[in-house]
C-alpha cells in the first residue's frame, strides 16, 4: 500500500508473542505487502544451519569480531542464549529510518525492552496474544517434530513471555489471522500519521501561514 503523506521518518516495529500466537507469520505478511519495510538482520556467533544465507537470516560472525563490535557499541542490544552471541546491529537500523523505511523487530520482552531504552521515540511495540490458553497448546502441538515434553516447555516459555504484556504499546488478539494481519497494518499505517515522523509538515505548515 501506497503512503501519500511524503516524506517521513521510518518507524520501528518492535512485535513479541509467545511462541505459537502468530507473530512471525504476521511479519512475513508485512513484510511481503510493504516495500517500504524491513526485517532487522542480527548479527550471531552460531553457525549457519542448512539453507542459512548470510546476510539473509543472520549475520554470521566470529566471537572476536562479536566481542569488538560491542566493544564499539555497534548494537542497539545483544544478549547470549545458550553458547552463542545475537545482537541487533544500530547502523543498518538508523540508515533505513533515515530512509523513510519502517524495521520490524521479531523479539522477545527482553529484546523489546533493549531496543526501546534506546530509541524510544522510534519505536512501537505490539503484543501479539493467543484467544484462548486451548488455542495456544493446539497450535504449538500442530508444529512438526512437538512431543509433549517440547509442548509443556513451550507452554511454560509462553506463559512467561505473555506476563509482559503490560510493557507493549498495543494488543493484538490473534483468533483469525486475517483479521490480525488487518489491525496490524492498521497500527502501522497510523503510527506512520505521528506529527514527528511526517517530515513535510514544518514546511508546508509554514507555508500555509505565510501571508500573501
Ligand atoms: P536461533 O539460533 O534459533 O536462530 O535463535 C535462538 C534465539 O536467539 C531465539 O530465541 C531468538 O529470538 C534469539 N535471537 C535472535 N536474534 C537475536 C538478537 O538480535 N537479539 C536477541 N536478544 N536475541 C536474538
Amino acid at each position: 500500500m501506497s503512503s501519500d503523506i511524503g516524506p517521513r521518518r521510518g518507524l520501528m516495529l518492535v512485535i513479541s508473542s509467545p511462541s505459537g500466537a502468530g507473530k512471525t507469520t504476521l511479519s512475513r505478511m508485512i513484510l511481503q505487502r510493504h516495500s517500504d519495510v524491513t526485517l532487522s538482520v542480527s548479527a550471531t556467533t552460531r553457525a549457519p544451519r542448512p539453507g542459512e544465507e548470510d546476510g539473509v537470516h543472520y549475520h554470521f560472525v566470529e566471537r572476536d569480531d562479536f566481542r569488538s563490535m560491542v566493544n564499539e557499541r555497534e548494537f542497539l542490544e545483544w544478549a547470549r542464549v545458550f553458547d552463542h552471541f545475537y545482537g541487533t546491529p544500530r547502523a543498518a537500523v538508523q540508515q533505513e529510518l533515515e530512509n523513510g523505511n519502517d524495521v520490524i523487530f521479531d523479539v522477545d520482552w527482553q529484546g523489546a525492552d533493549a531496543i526501546h531504552d534506546q530509541m524510544p521515540n522510534d519505536v512501537v511495540s505490539v503484543f501479539i496474544l493467543p484467544p484462548s490458553i486451548e488455542a495456544l497448546r493446539k497450535r504449538l502441538e500442530a508444529r512438526p517434530g512437538s512431543d509433549p515434553e517440547k509442548v509443556s516447555r513451550r507452554m511454560a516459555g509462553a506463559r512467561n513471555e505473555i506476563r509482559h504484556w503490560r510493557r507493549y504499546d498495543y494488543v493484538i488478539i490473534n483468533e483469525n489471522i486475517d483479521q490480525a494481519y488487518a489491525e496490524l497494518e492498521n497500527i502501522l499505517l497510523s503510527e506512520r500519521r505521528k506529527r514527528l515522523r511526517q517530515l513535510r509538515l514544518e514546511n508546508l505548515v509554514q507555508e500555509l501561514l505565510d501571508e500573501d
